[in-house]
Parts: C-alpha cells; sequence; structure tokens
C-alpha cells in the first residue's frame, strides 16, 4: 500500500531526525522489530548481515547479500540497495556508509557476530543500543498500528472462546497447548509465538510452559498464549476451571485479581505515569492480603515485539501518552497449589483513557 510505505519513510525521517538531536553519527539496524518498524522488511536472523544504514540526513541504504536483493526490493522498495556476494566483507561496505562522527546506534537484538566485526569496521567509535533512537517512535502507535493491535488481540479473543468449548479434564497441558496455536492460526494469526498452559500448582509458575501434566476435575488453570498478524502481536491471559465447584479461596483469589486488573484500566490514562498504573493494581492485591505473591510487574508494552516499552513497573515514572499500547496483567501465585492472572491489551486513547483491546470475558469460565 502507498500509504503505508509513505509512514516507513516518515519514521526514517523522525528518527534521523532525532540522530542529529542527539549527535549520532548513523543508525544500523540488523532483522529485528526495528527493521519491520522503519523499512517494513521481516527476515530471520542468519549469519549472513543485513543491515539498514540511516544516517543522519535520513539515507537508507539496505546492505544485503546479492542473492536477497529481489526479497529485499518486494519489500522495502524505496530504499536503496547496496549489495554483497558470498566473498565480499560486508562490515566494510557498512562502514563505508558512516561518514558521520558521533556514536552509532545499534539494533538492540543484534548478535555478537555482527557487533563485534562492526565494531572492527568502524574503530574508536561508541556504539549504542538504537533504542535510544527508535523507542520514543515505536511507543507511540500510529493509528494504523493501533487497528493491527486490535485485529491481532480480537482473533486471540476467539482463539480464546472457542478453546472453552474443548474438554480439558484427562488431557495434557501440552494438548491443551497445541490446540490453542491451531485455534490462533485459525483465527488469523501467521505466527503463534507461545502458549502457557499453567494447571493447578504448575499455574503458580507464572511463565510454566505447557508440559505433561494431565489435567483433572477441579484444576484452576493459566491460559497465557499469543503471537502475530502481520508483525502485531498479540497476548492475553484468562484463568479457567475445570469442572463446576469452583473452592472458596480460588474464587476469591480470581476476584481480587480482576478487581485489580480494573484498577489498573481506570489508573492508565494520558500523563499518567507507568509506575502508577502497576501501584494501582499492587493496591487491591495488597489490600487483600495476597500481596507477597503478586511477583511481577503489571504490564509491559506491545506492538512489534512481544515486549516493549513502555513498562508498567515501579520506578518508571515515564507518562502515558495517546497511542501506548501495553498489557495488564496482574496475578497471584500460591506456591504448590494455583496462580490466577487476566491480562488484556490496552492503549491510550485519544480522549486519554485506556480502552481494552481483548474484549473477552473476564469471568471465572468453567470447562469440562
Ligand atoms: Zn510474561
Ligand atoms: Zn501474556
Ligand atoms: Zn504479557
Amino acid at each position: 500500500m502507498p500509504s503505508e510505505r509513505a509512514s516507513f519513510a516518515d519514521r526514517r525521517t523522525r528518527a534521523a531526525a532525532k540522530l542529529r538531536e542527539q549527535d549520532f553519527g548513523a543508525l544500523l539496524v540488523s532483522p529485528s522489530a526495528d527493521l519491520q518498524y522503519l523499512a517494513g522488511y521481516h527476515l530471520f536472523a542468519s549469519e549472513r548481515l543485513t543491515c539498514l544504514v540511516l544516517d543522519r540526513e535520513g539515507r537508507a541504504t539496505m546492505v544485503c547479500p546479492a542473492f536477497e536483493a529481489p526479497r529485499a526490493a518486494v519489500a522495502a522498495p524505496d530504499v536503496e540497495r547496496r549489495t554483497w556476494e558470498e566473498t565480499d566483507d560486508p562490515f566494510a561496505i557498512v562502514a563505508s556508509l558512516v561518514h558521520s562522527s558521533g556514536p552509532v546506534a545499534v539494533a538492540d537484538q543484534m548478535s555478537a557476530s555482527f557487533l563485534l566485526p562492526l565494531q572492527e569496521a568502524l574503530p574508536h567509535r561508541e556504539f549504542r543500543v538504537a533504542s535510544a533512537i527508535t523507542r520514543g517512535l515505536r511507543m507511540r502507535k500510529d493509528a494504523a498500528e493501533v487497528e493491527a493491535l486490535r485485529a491481532v488481540s480480537e482473533s486471540a479473543d476467539r482463539a480464546y472462546a472457542r478453546i472453552l468449548e474443548r474438554s480439558f479434564a484427562g488431557r495434557t497441558e501440552r494438548e491443551i497447548g497445541a490446540d490453542l496455536a491451531d485455534l490462533l492460526r485459525a483465527e488469523g494469526h501467521d505466527e503463534v509465538a507461545f502458549t502457557i498452559v499453567g494447571s493447578g500448582a504448575n499455574g503458580a509458575s507464572p511463565h510454566h510452559e505447557a508440559g505433561d501434566r494431565r489435567i483433572a476435575d477441579g484444576d484452576t488453570i493459566v491460559l497465557d498464549f499469543g503471537g502475530a498478524m502481520r508483525g502485531y502481536r498479540s497476548d492475553i491471559t484468562r484463568t479457567v476451571h475445570v469442572g463446576g465447584t469452583i473452592g472458596r479461596e480460588e474464587q476469591k483469589v480470581h476476584d481480587v485479581v480482576r478487581r485489580s486488573q480494573e484498577a489498573g484500566y481506570a489508573a492508565a490514562r494520558t500523563d499518567a505515569s507507568a509506575e502508577s498504573v502497576d501501584a494501582a493494581a499492587r493496591r487491591v492485591i495488597d489490600e487483600a492480603g495476597y500481596g507477597e505473591f503478586f511477583i511481577h510487574r503489571t504490564g509491559h508494552g506491545i506492538g512489534l515485539d512481544g515486549h516493549e516499552h513502555p513498562y508498567l513497573v515501579r520506578g518508571n515514572r515515564e507518562r502515558l501518552e495517546p497511542g501506548m499500547a501495553f498489557s495488564i496483567e496482574p496475578g497471584v501465585y500460591l506456591p504448590g497449589r494455583f496462580g490466577v492472572r487476566i491480562e488484556d491489551i490496552a492503549v491510550i486513547d485519544r480522549d486519554g483513557s485506556a480502552r481494552p483491546l481483548n474484549r473477552a470475558s473476564h469471568a471465572f469460565a468453567t470447562v469440562a
């Protein structure tokens, strides 16, 4: 789409302005969410160097293996290419495109196998992480990005609605995880990134991956899953119960977490600090007496990366602004017993309030 291409060019213009403002020499972007953001080029990191070089004047050059040039041309037709053959030194080519003095910013996820030769090719240069330049841009989503996040979040909601119709008792966490992955794809995801199925005591470990435990009647299960659609990421958590009778404490903890999440939503608005959202969600859990069992931050930004700025954590005084998108995901984890977490993606709207992008019910659903 021409409008999409124009937005990539506009992002590079704004990144170049930041390079000048902060006196950087250039921005070097290997395959990563930053490359998708600045050029619309999505590819997996390999041992061959692909690197977008953006200079202070806003000139962009894609250094890439010659045999991948046609692919780069399709993905980023408006970016000039400098190709290298198998026997060339791609790092020397990158270095030759850096003509301004000042530190160079490199993609945060650039591997050591690229960074070390680049440091050799650009001796006496200071190297910094690219997020110094890109985080301020990427945190503030434009309308098309918010729309992409809404679409992928709703796709995850539909996968959740459909998993509730499956039978859980007697099957393993891994089987439920595989079902969730299938449902995400069936509902439009083109990538599945993770499926956490924490049943019974496993739910007390927030990042427990689906394992071989067989699910039993009476289990409380944390389901946390997500992936991507056209680059933008989903991430949703719901806690469900197997069988008809929910235990008193399970119900109580679920109610507390639900109220905590609502408090997080109410606190998330334009000009509120990221840490104040964490504090608001945490207060509800503290007051219910479960404070020591809420063992992680309240949320993380989301976009082209599953976890990105801003982080909703004590100590982060960053102010929220329209276009910022992040998870609100308080939880309570009772070791040896069970865990409860509820997670939605929210975006700060023009009117200043936080709008949920996930619409799936927060009720403590019962599954068979
Ligand atoms: Zn997590
Ligand atoms: Zn999650
Ligand atoms: Zn999350």
